[in-house]
């Protein structure tokens, strides 16, 4: 098959705490799995801080930004930021981040096929509980917003970190698998997915 797209590309999902409390790890797993995507790697674990920071690390490109919007946001409400400077700011959010990760077990996945970091996005939905839309898992399953976590100092509940990047999922499926614990194999599901000659199917 001539195809511009990498059918390998993989992407690194977390059900986080409220995703395994809730009860939501078969349905996340199943809407990854529903729309042809592959699942090559999974394990459940309580993530130690070591292995939270490792995963939420300093990116002062993503600190800037999200430190920014968070103040624009209070801003907007007609209420006084707890910092004027987006990397403290974000610095907070960070270690929220952390610690949530590291209060209870959270499902880690690797999901293949074409575009899959991009797909995974699509259905997991926008960051934030409040606006992300219906149909996806954090628009079909969360209530929650940034001043709510915010006035609360704690991280927003929205079930699932998915990778936003190649560069991402590569350094975040390093923290999370042994590259022996990411398995190579075929679906017969693919050829119907992907394949040009659909020979086979008639009897
Ligand atoms: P994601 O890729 O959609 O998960 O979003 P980001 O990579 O931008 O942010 C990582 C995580 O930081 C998100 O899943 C949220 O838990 C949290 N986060 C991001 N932006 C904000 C914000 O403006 N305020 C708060 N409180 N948390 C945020
Ligand atoms: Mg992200």
């Amino acid at each position: 098959m001539k195809n511009f797209d990498n059918k390998q590309e993989k992407t690194l999902v977390l059900v986080k705490p409220d995703g395994v409390q809730r009860g939501l790890i078969g349905e996340t797993i199943k809407r990854y799995e529903q729309c042809g995507l592959k699942l090559v790697a999974i394990k459940m674990t309580i993530p130690s801080k070591k292995v939270a920071l490792a995963h939420y690390s300093v990116d002062p490109e993503w600190a800037f930004k999200t430190g920014t919007k968070s103040i624009e946001a209070w801003k907007a409400k007609g209420l006084t930021p707890p910092t004027e400077d987006p990397i403290e700011l974000a610095e907070g959010v960070r270690k929220q981040l952390i610690t949530f990760l590291n209060s209870g077990p959270v499902v880690a996945m690797v999901w293949q096929g074409m575009n899959a970091i991009g797909v995974v996005r699509k259905i997991t939905g926008g960051t934030e509980p409040l606006t992300s839309v219906p149909g996806t898992i954090r628009g079909d399953y969360t209530i929650d917003s940034y001043r709510a976590s915010d006035v609360d100092k704690r991280a927003v509940r929205n079930i699932i970190h998915a990778s936003g990047s190649i560069e991402e999922s590569e350094k975040e499926m390093a923290i999370w698998f042994k590259p022996e614990e990411i398995i190579s194999y075929r679906l017969i599901s693919e050829a119907i997915i992907y394949d040009i000659n659909l020979d086979g199917i008639l009897e």
